[in-house]
């Protein structure tokens, strides 16, 4: 009886001894979630500009606002907010800055008015939502998101996705809310020269916006929001909205959004293709950014770059083009933000 009593007493002091935190399980939720990374990178659109043509204070009217949006989207990941709300609380600025193309400065369709388009994925659930060709959303990103968490769908268009945006309660803008004076200006050059492509690159040049942030809990949300091209025309639709094109996000692999000459993204389906790369030939994120935007891109003649991030907080900023607006904060709140190539 008596061994019985001491075998019984040994166990359960075995089991207390087990059950015993070590010092490093011992830490709190909060400290186990500050070893998991935060980073956010962010695009203002890519182009042909020189440094010559774009003078100092220009420059640093485009990096206060890149500066001011990243910082925003980044303070939502260090709260322990999302990876959606970081990205959508930073495009928001950008779509409501005249300078970007996207919201408010968005470029004009060949008919004189902007059709805006927008699209976003969440790389735990894989889940997406885009709108194309709207006219009276303020910001884009935010009925691209209830698309994605609020329908059936993946995308909606036009008068239906205004339609849809109605039931959620969106407020709408009158057109004239997104109308200045310079995309107005660029729409009268395009049309003055009229090429045999009625999309306008050089005038387009840039300014489409894009977020890609990984949050405490590992999630990875990628968007990207645009007015599309200088004088598109027929409801063209560009990259941008378009899944796996222009925005993409696996949190096994990576977050992407791209900017550019849209019709290009499509083909190659840029930001799917830079996941497939690391997914299946276990490429890393800068190789796979790179061998799609300096070799497939460029070898088809596109035009352009994109922001990214994997699931390490590893950051890729890649363009073909003379400049990207860029921005990034890494896993160690180390900041940058950039237009040309260094
Ligand atoms: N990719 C956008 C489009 O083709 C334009 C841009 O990024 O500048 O609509």
């Amino acid at each position: 009886m008596k061994l019985k009593i001491t075998s019984l007493f040994y166990c359960v002091l075995f089991i207390i001894a087990c059950q015993k935190p070590t010092e490093k399980e011992a830490s709190t939720s909060a400290e186990v979630a500050k070893l998991q990374p935060i980073a956010i990178v962010i695009h203002g659109g890519a182009g042909v500009m020189s440094p010559d043509s774009f003078p100092e204070e220009k420059r640093d009217i485009y990096k206060a606002k890149l500066d001011e949006a990243i910082s925003k989207g980044y303070e939502i990941l260090e709260n322990n907010g999302t990876s959606a709300e970081a990205v959508i609380a930073t495009i928001n600025i950008l779509e409501d800055s005249p300078l970007f193309n996207a919201g408010k400065g968005a470029v004009f369709n060949y008919d004189g008015y902007n059709e805006l388009d927008a699209s976003i994925m969440d790389g735990k659930t894989q889940n997406a939502g885009a709108v194309a060709a709207v006219t009276k959303v303020k910001n884009p990103i935010n009925l691209a998101y209830e698309v994605m968490v609020n329908s059936d769908h993946v995308m909606l268009s036009g008068k239906g996705a205004e339609d849809f945006a109605e039931t959620r309660n969106f407020k709408f803008v009158d057109s004239t809310y997104f109308m200045t004076e310079s995309r107005l200006k660029a729409l009268q050059r395009a049309k003055a020269k009229e090429t045999a492509s009625l999309l306008d690159w050089e005038d387009s040049k840039f300014g489409t916006v894009g977020c890609v942030a990984l949050d405490r809990n590992g999630n990875i949300v990628a968007g990207t929001s645009t007015g599309g091209m200088t004088n598109k025309r027929w409801n063209r639709i560009g990259d941008s909205p378009i899944i796996g094109a222009g925005t993409y996000a696996n949190n096994a692999t990576c977050g992407v959004s791209a900017t550019g000459w849209g019709e290009y993204f499509i083909r190659i389906g840029v930001a799917h293709e830079i996941s497939a790369q690391m997914m299946h030939a276990k490429k890393s994120l800068q190789e796979a950014s790179e061998d799609v935007i300096m070799n497939k891109l460029e070898n088809l003649g596109g035009d352009g770059g994109i922001v990214a991030l994997d699931k390490d907080a590893n950051i890729s900023m890649v363009f073909n083009s003379q400049g990207m607006f860029r921005a990034s904060i890494d896993k160690n709140g180390e900041k940058v933000v950039k237009i040309f190539k260094d």
